[in-house]
């Protein structure tokens, strides 16, 4: 039985991600009112603009059902702007939005001179192959509480991918190369849940 993955369809990069479940065997779900939420195995958060994402899910009234459902162990993997979703702390005294994982994110972490910029990365979870990782307006992992583990690093040490449970998050954005590993990692991760 193939796995219903729903993607989070409000804006921001969700058709690429729907494209890259495709590719790594799964059906891919857009997910924008809470009822599209009944009927998935898990839960992509893509990367775009947090701000305007929370006021999406507030407005479309999706937030509270995937706070209540990652409670009771759902999976979701926010990437990017999906990341800073997840964070139960923003840097800079900034909204949480679900605030569901032990993480303290800072948006926009690399300033203007590197908005945007790519780096192959050492993510043993994937393998030996580097991940070549994209990173656009990305925002940084700036702390992690007890149980998070640390899955990717920069260069220089700071941490641009976790997990804790149910929820996995990535400062990059998987869904804009052809490397399927992160996904495949979630899907893996949601057939053990
Ligand atoms: N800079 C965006 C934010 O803070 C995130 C960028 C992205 O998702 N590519 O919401």
């Amino acid at each position: 039985m193939k796995m219903r993955i729903g993607v989070l369809a409000l804006q921001g990069s969700f058709a690429e991600h729907m494209e890259s479940l495709h590719a790594a065997g799964a059906i891919p779900v857009p997910v924008k009112f809470p009822e599209q939420l009944d009927g998935i195995d898990a839960l992509i958060i893509p990367g775009g603009e947090s701000t305007t994402m929370r006021k999406l899910l507030n407005k479309y009234n999706a937030g509270i059902r995937i706070i209540d459902l990652a409670g009771k162990g759902f999976p979701v993997y926010g990437t990017c702007a999906g990341m800073i979703a997840l964070a139960k702390h923003v840097g800079h005294s900034e909204q949480t939005i679900l605030g569901l994982m032990d993480i303290t994110v800072q948006r926009n972490a690399f300033g203007r001179q590197r908005e945007s910029f790519e780096e192959n990365l050492d993510i043993p979870y994937l393998g030996q192959e580097p991940f070549r990782a994209v990173f656009i307006r990305a925002p940084l992992i700036k702390e992690t509480g007890n149980g998070v583990t640390i899955l990717a690093r920069l260069k220089d040490g700071r941490v641009v991918a976790a997990e804790q449970g149910n929820l996995l998050v990535s400062s990059f954005h998987p869904e804009l190369t052809g490397d399927l590993r992160m996904h495949q990692y979630f899907l893996a991760k949601v057939k053990n849940t």
